[in-house]
């Protein structure tokens, strides 16, 4: 099995002397969903935050896509798509205008063709002409996703992806992941609902206090621990 993402000896402490991650050791596989699962202020963001380059590590080794995230910034930086918990999408732009435009702060010559292709997936193809402030929340966060496979990364972070949104939406998006899977995207997904990791994840990593106490096969887990102590070890 080939590895997208690989953490070792990682600890985080922020400024004001807070350790927000201990010791994390992580492997995380291509072609697979994987949910982190924790409750509030676990450091599930954080912990993504420094994969993707945005947060610095303060000890231990952090490599995506076989390229060292301090060393290698840009390489690893390309190889990766984020979805950020906190949505940007207030714009004037339309979707086209803002997913062209988010593939060439990569670097990316254009490709219209590949835009197309992720407008369609998403189901955004109609909406290509629309300012984005006009859409709907859901359509605002498919925009998200789409901004985020502008420059063909190999690997996918949605950052709590269903936060907040209604039964329906949360159906569309957990569907619509699983497609995006298919096309042999790497997902690593952040959420605190355990039915979230159950329906999606291929693997499970429960983060708490800052600590990876377990990861697992998703069957594995549910059989070893079951929902009620599961939800225990989420409070
Ligand atoms: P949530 O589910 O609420 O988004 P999380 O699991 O993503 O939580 P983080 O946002 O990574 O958790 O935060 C982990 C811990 O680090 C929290 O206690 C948070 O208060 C703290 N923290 C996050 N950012 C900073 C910062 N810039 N400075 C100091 N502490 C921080």
């Amino acid at each position: 099995m080939q590895t997208d993402i690989s953490v070792r000896h990682l600890y985080k402490t922020y400024g004001d002397g807070f350790q927000a991650l201990k010791d994390i050791n992580l492997e995380i596989y291509r072609g697979e969903i994987f949910a982190l699962l924790g409750p509030n202020g676990a450091g599930k963001t954080t912990l993504i935050s420094i994969i993707c380059g945005i947060v610095n590590l303060s000890d231990g080794e952090v490599e995506a896509a076989g390229y060292d995230i301090k060393r290698q910034y840009r390489q690893a930086r390309q190889a990766i798509g984020l979805v950020p918990q906190e949505l940007n999408t207030d714009s004037f732009e339309t979707v086209w205008n803002a997913v062209s435009f988010s593939r060439g702060l990569f670097g990316k010559a254009p490709n219209p063709d590949h835009i197309e292709k992720v407008l369609k997936a998403l189901s955004l193809w109609d909406k290509r002409n629309n300012r984005i402030m006009s859409l709907s929340g859901g359509m605002k966060r498919r925009v998200m996703i789409a901004k985020a496979l502008s420059h063909e990364p190999q690997i996918l972070f949605l950052d709590e992806p269903t936060a907040g949104v209604d039964v329906d939406l949360r159906r569309d998006m957990w569907e619509m992941v699983r497609q995006l899977r298919e096309s042999g995207v790497t997902i690593i997904l952040t959420t605190h609902y355990i039915e979230e990791a159950e329906e999606m994840a291929d693997r499970i990593g429960v983060i708490r206090q800052g600590e990876i106490i377990l990861v697992e096969e998703k069957d594995q887990l549910m059989s070893k621990l079951g929902k009620k102590e599961l939800r225990l070890q989420l409070q």
